[in-house]
């Protein structure tokens, strides 16, 4: 199949985190069609990653994820572009990695492997458990594929997802000295996190602190019992792949 079949196939199968498996079962029989050796680590139920190789000594992967945000946007053309969910995150990738893969093939080149991970617009717990498959151990070179604009990328900046809730206590807002309001708490912490200094990074630059969600209260006449906020802090962390992958 050549690499905009490939990529409209697979492109056509739903795969939004966590209903990978459609996706994950079509790139197996494919790839066992074309010779490779192919295996599904488990991730969670219904959830496991593809990793392929031509023989037991693959020093060099080509990965990506398998996964989409949603919702499923279905594969649309005209006569220069692919339009839809996954096009180039990261469904074109995949595509373009096993025809690279295949030339590389009948180039000569056997010490390849390809690994398709899941859960990667999440929490990444594929690319996490694909760690401790045994196969990890003889990976030199790991190529993660991602858009970069067409550059190439060494490193990614690290993820920090947090959730903080603040409890109070509930009055009537005539009375406040009976009640405790979590809002006045969390505006407090969110002050704070508004002037922490976090560290910057002559490579990946500053950190950046995103105050994302905002959430609390029960109506106007009443003390808040319970407010909380979701942070996503990009923090320049070095790592040496992009979606947690340390291979
Ligand atoms: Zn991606």
């Amino acid at each position: 199949m050549n690499l905009f079949e490939l990529t409209k196939s697979l492109m056509s199968i739903p795969s939004v985190s966590g209903e990978e498996e459609a996706v994950g079962f079509y790139l197996r029989d494919y790839l066992e069609s074309l010779g490779w050796t192919v295996e599904l680590q488990k991730v969670a139920e219904n959830q496991s990653n593809v990793i392929a190789y031509l023989n037991d000594t693959p020093r060099v992967w080509l990965s990506t994820h398998m996964d989409t945000v949603p919702p499923f946007i279905p594969p649309t053309e005209d006569d220069e572009k692919i339009y839809g969910r996954g096009a180039c995150d990261a469904k074109g990738i995949i595509a373009a990695q096993i025809t690279a893969a295949e030339e590389l093939r009948r180039a000569g080149v056997e010490d390849i492997g390809l690994l398709y991970t899941v859960e990667e617009e999440r929490a990444s717990t594929g690319a996490k458990v694909a760690n401790d498959h045994p196969i990890a151990a003889k990976c030199k070179y790991l190529i993660n594929g991602e858009p970069t604009d067409n550059d190439l990328a060494i490193g990614s900046k690290g993820a920090f997802r947090a959730k903080i809730k603040t409890k109070g206590k509930s009055a009537h807002s005539a009375y406040p000295e009976q009640g405790d309001s979590a809002i006045e708490k969390l505006l407090d912490i969110l002050e704070d996190v508004r002037h922490t200094k976090f560290p910057n990074d002559d490579f990946f630059g500053e950190t950046t602190c995103n105050i994302a969600t905002l959430d609390g209260g029960i109506a106007l006449n009443v003390i808040p019992p319970n407010a909380e906020t979701g942070l996503l802090i990009k923090k320049n962390l070095r790592s040496r792949w992009a979606c947690t992958l340390i291979w």
